[in-house]
């Protein structure tokens, strides 16, 4: 590996890609190679390595790198570097794997993007016991596709190149938390000015995910405060480093190195920062930010905005205000799920028809009904009553209402939903688009089974059914209902009323619409 970090304009950059003919050449050979399907943060990593903002490293690390950077935060060949990096594996998949062999690496579609020449499968000393990682070079076959915001990323060198086309000698990197209020512009903005530098936005967005609202609305909205910088002063630009390591601070120091900075601002007090600036090659200033009880990141910019509370115009742009009210709109005017759990013959069927009534009646969102019997013929009619079957049954129901809520209707769910581990995969499924409410239909047993609806109690206690739930299948009950419902002294009616004034008081409905 390269020995030296390079200075901040000019110097060579470490990057890891083949030559054109030399990656057709891995291309075409890849078929004959194990490979391996990184997770979206080990993408994030080799990406830095390919496009040289992990300079000077050549590879992920072998055992002897990563001791020397754990004990003395240094490469073998001496050149600075503050923690490992390594390509962790399953130590089922790396047992089979060893030094000598090269490893197809691909991305979330399958796509061969590099090659590691694999030197050194080992445990890494300092994680728990059957943490197995592979270390050695990386040869690039092509970049890592991204189809978002493509103008905005630029590798190390264009950013270099931008900064020399700007002549701009020195650069101060800052990573904005969330979607960067008046204050911190005004900040960063007088601070550049003291130093004579420009300013590069370089916030860490990972590898989001396709439907990922948050991100585009972030990135919309630096975008906006960017154009408040006197003209020239400031670049945008966003950076592939994955969310687990933003807050390494003397990594992130090396690669805005990487990308040519000279100076970053740094949140908090980091000792190490200063201690360690000669061997990063970057100097850090001290971000002040009024701590105003205000919702900085983008999970509390939407509950705040989400309880239809306001973002006051003397802390923030006004287009950044629009941008973030429209993408997080209040509760009410934001879809929900609201998802029926409980026996067979409960009353989830019931209750879910008149709380659509009554939905339908307010008028104020499309309504959609998953009933149980009704998704068990359109959605899911091969499957059975195994748990698997159930399971899936239940992710198929969490998935169509996750996208009803996201583009703001109202899902109504009613199955039996007996297991919990499955219920809480659909809560996290579709809270972060909306509402979720999970409503327990907590009517004993012998009440269900007296009703009986269909005779299907009366056919599992004589063993014609098997498997039913409450029967001889079980029912887990859940302990995270957010309502739950004993119909046996109530209306269908009262338990509907029940619902609504749970969604009121939780926002998703207006009062006073019902
Ligand atoms: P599930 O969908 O949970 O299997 P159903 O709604 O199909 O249950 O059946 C519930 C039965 O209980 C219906 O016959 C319904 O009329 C009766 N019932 C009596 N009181 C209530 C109530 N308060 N809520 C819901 N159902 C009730």
């Amino acid at each position: 590996m390269a020995s030296h970090l390079i200075a901040p304009h000019g110097g060579n950059l470490v990057d890891c890609f083949a030559g054109s003919e030399r990656a057709e050449e891995l291309k075409e050979l890849s078929g004959q190679w194990p490979s391996w399907n990184l997770t979206s943060r080990q993408i994030c990593d080799l990406e830095l390595l390919l496009c040289g903002g992990f300079s000077p490293l050549s590879g992920f690390m072998t055992r002897a790198d990563c001791q020397s950077v754990l004990t003395d935060m240094k490469l073998q060949d001496g050149t600075f570097w503050p923690v490992p990096l390594t390509l962790d594996l399953p130590e089922k998949a790396a047992r089979g794997l060893c030094a000598g062999g090269t490893l197809v690496l691909r991305d979330l579609e399958g796509v061969a993007v590099a090659v590691l020449h694999i030197e050194d499968v080992f445990e890494r000393p300092d994680a728990a016991a059957g943490s197995w990682c592979l270390g050695g070079r990386v040869e690039g076959i092509q970049p890592v596709q991204h189809y978002d915001f493509t103008d905005l990323r630029l590798t190390p060198a264009e950013t270099r190149k931008r900064f020399e086309d700007s002549g701009w000698r020195r650069v101060v990197a800052f990573q904005p938390r969330g979607v960067m209020y008046r204050a911190e512009q005004e900040f960063t903005r007088e601070a550049a000015l003291a130093l004579e530098a420009g300013l590069l936005i370089h916030p860490a967005v990972g590898l989001p995910e396709a439907g990922d609202a948050d991100h585009y609305t972030r990135v919309r909205c630096l975008q906006a405060a960017v154009k408040r910088y006197p003209a020239g002063m400031a670049t945008l630009g966003l950076l592939p480093l994955a969310e687990a390591r933003a807050a390494e601070a003397l990594l992130r120091a090396i690669v805005q190195k990487n990308y040519g900075c000279s100076h970053l601002f740094s949140e908090e007090e980091h000792p190490s920062l200063k201690k360690h600036q000669n061997d990063t090659g970057v100097e850090p200033v001290r971000l002040e930010r009024d701590e105003q009880a205000l919702p900085s990141t983008i999970e509390q910019i939407k509950e705040h905005l989400g309880r239809g509370r306001e973002i006051p115009p003397r802390l923030a742009f006004p287009e950044v205000i629009r941008e973030l009210e429209r993408t997080y709109p209040p509760r009410s005017r934001q879809g929900f799920t609201v998802f029926f759990t409980g026996l067979p013959s409960a009353g989830k069927s019931t209750i879910a028809n008149v709380l659509l009534v009554n939905l339908m009646e307010i008028g104020f969102l499309p309504v959609t009904l998953l009933d149980g019997d009704i998704v068990r013929r359109h959605l899911s009619s091969e499957l059975g009553f195994s748990r698997e079957h159930r399971d899936i049954n239940i992710r198929r129901i969490g998935f169509v209402a996750s996208e009803i809520t996201k583009n703001g209707g109202i899902a109504i769910c009613a199955p039996i939903a007996p297991y919990a581990s499955v219920r809480k995969e659909v809560r996290e499924m579709i809270a972060p688009r909306g509402g979720f409410v999970l409503v327990h239909v907590a009517t004993p047993i012998s009440i269900c089974e007296d009703r009986d609806r269909k005779g299907l109690y009366a056919k599992a206690r004589k063993g014609i059914i098997k498997k039913y739930t409450g029967i001889s299948d079980p029912y887990e009950t859940p302990e995270d209902a957010d309502l739950s419902i004993d119909t046996s002294a109530l209306t269908p009616k009262e338990c509907a009323g029940k619902v609504i004034l749970h969604l009121e008081k939780q926002g998703y409905i207006e009062e006073g619409r019902s």
